[in-house]
C-alpha cells in the first residue's frame, strides 16, 4: 500500500464507542446523542423516501441549497452540500492546499484535521491555547507568530471541539485582520454553531472575512441524527463550483433523501424554536456534569458552546478508566500531536441525564 494509508489508523472515537458498547460502560466520549432526532426531521425524511431517490446535483439539492442560502444570507450558489462536514472539511483541504503549503490548526484540534492536511500534502502548524485555571485561550500573538510564508490558510473550530471555546468577536476580527493581510483562506468549522451557552450567538467568521472564508456546517450536528452524513459548505460564490467539482470524486452526492428532509428540518428548526429547547436542555446538562465533577473534587472547564467538557482526573489513563469505572470518554492526548497536557480527558454531555449521573456515581467510586 502506498505509504499515505499511514493515515489508515483507527481514530479515536469509534474506537472508543465500540469498546464502551464491549464493556457496558457509559459512553461519554464520541460525540453523538444518546436520545432519538426530533419528529419533525424523521418524518420530513420519511416523506422524501419514494420522491427523493435518485443522484443528487454533487453540489445538492436546490431545495437544501436554498433553505442554507437563506440560514446564511448568501446566494444559493454560495452552498455546496457535502457528505458530512468530515467530507466538506476534505475537499477543502484538498482544494485549498497542496505540498509544500502550511495550514494553521489550534491545537487541541479535532481529530480529522491533521489526517487532511496530511492526505494533501501540506503541513499542519500547530498553534496551541494557553490552559490556565481560567481554562483555554486563543494566543493571538502565537497565532500571528505560526504564519509563515508557506501558509495559505487558517483552520478555526468555532464553538471548538473539545474545549467548549466560543470566539469573541474582538478575537475573530484580529483573526479576519490577519489572514487578510497575509493574503489567508479561512476555514471556519462552525459544525457547533448552533449550541453555545452564551448571551448572544457566536460571531461568524465569514461575516468578517467574507471574501476569504468557507464555512463548514453539520446537519447531523443541528439535527441531532449523526448518521445522516449531510454536511454543507458556504463560502465566496466563485470558488464553490470548483468545490462541487472536487466533491464529485469522493462520494459525488449526499443521500437524496436525506438532503431533502433536512431541508425541510431546518425551516421546521427554526420557525418552531428548536435550537433554543436544545440549548437549554444541553445547558442543564452541562451544568450537571460540570457541578458533578467539582462536587468530586475534580478540576472541570466550563465550556461556552458544543457539548464537550474538559475536565481533569489526575493520574488517569482512558483504558485503565474504561475497564475500572465503566465510563468512556475521550483523553486529551486524541487533541494533541504530542506532549499533551496530562489527565485531561473530554467528555460528551449529549447524553441523557441519567447516563450523566451514572457516570459521575461511577466516577466516583474510583477517583
Ligand atoms: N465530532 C465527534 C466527536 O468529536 C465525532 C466525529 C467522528 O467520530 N467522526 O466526538
Amino acid at each position: 500500500l502506498h505509504p499515505r494509508t499511514q493515515a489508515a489508523k483507527e481514530s479515536i472515537f469509534p474506537k472508543m464507542s465500540a469498546l464502551a458498547a464491549r464493556l457496558g460502560a457509559v459512553n461519554l466520549g464520541q460525540g453523538f446523542p444518546s436520545t432519538p432526532p426530533p419528529a419533525f426531521l424523521l418524518e420530513a425524511v420519511g416523506r422524501a423516501l419514494g420522491r427523493y431517490d435518485q443522484y443528487a446535483p454533487p453540489a445538492g439539492l436546490p431545495l437544501l441549497r436554498e433553505a442554507l442560502a437563506e440560514e446564511f444570507g448568501v446566494e444559493p450558489e454560495g452552498v455546496v452540500v457535502t457528505s458530512g462536514a468530515t467530507e466538506a472539511l476534505y475537499v477543502l483541504l484538498q482544494s485549498l492546499v497542496g505540498p509544500g503549503d502550511e495550514v494553521v490548526v489550534l491545537e487541541p484540534f479535532f481529530d480529522v484535521y491533521l489526517p487532511d492536511a496530511f492526505l494533501a500534502g501540506a503541513e499542519a502548524r500547530l498553534v496551541r491555547l494557553d490552559l490556565g485555571e481560567e481554562g483555554f485561550r486563543l494566543d493571538l500573538k502565537a497565532l500571528e507568530g505560526a504564519v509563515t510564508e508557506r501558509t495559505r490558510a487558517l483552520l478555526l473550530n468555532a464553538p471548538m471541539n473539545p474545549t467548549g471555546l466560543v470566539f469573541h468577536e474582538e478575537e475573530l476580527k484580529a483573526v479576519a485582520e490577519l489572514a487578510r493581510r497575509k493574503g489567508l483562506f479561512l476555514i471556519s468549522d462552525e459544525v457547533y454553531d448552533e449550541l453555545y451557552y452564551t448571551p448572544s450567538p457566536p460571531p461568524r467568521l465569514k461575516d468578517l472575512a467574507p471574501e476569504r472564508t468557507f464555512t463548514v456546517g453539520s446537519a447531523g450536528k443541528r439535527l441531532e441524527a449523526t448518521g445522516y452524513r449531510v454536511g454543507w459548505i458556504v463560502g465566496p460564490k466563485e470558488y464553490m463550483g470548483t468545490l462541487a467539482g472536487m466533491r464529485q470524486w469522493t462520494s459525488f452526492s449526499a443521500p437524496s433523501p436525506l438532503q431533502a428532509g433536512v431541508a425541510e428540518a431546518l425551516r421546521v428548526a427554526r420557525r418552531e424554536g428548536f435550537y433554543e429547547a436544545l440549548r437549554e436542555g444541553y445547558r442543564r446538562r452541562r451544568d450537571l456534569l460540570y457541578e458533578g465533577l467539582k462536587a468530586l473534587g475534580l478540576k472541570a472547564f466550563l465550556p461556552q458552546g458544543t457539548y464537550f467538557l474538559m475536565a481533569e482526573l489526575p493520574g488517569w489513563e482512558a483504558f485503565r478508566l474504561l475497564e475500572r469505572a465503566r465510563v468512556a470518554l475521550i483523553p486529551g492526548e486524541a487533541f494533541y500531536r504530542e506532549d499533551p497536557p496530562q489527565g485531561l480527558f473530554r467528555f460528551a454531555f449529549c447524553k441523557k441525564e441519567e447516563e450523566l449521573e451514572l457516570a459521575l456515581e461511577r466516577l466516583g467510586a474510583v477517583v
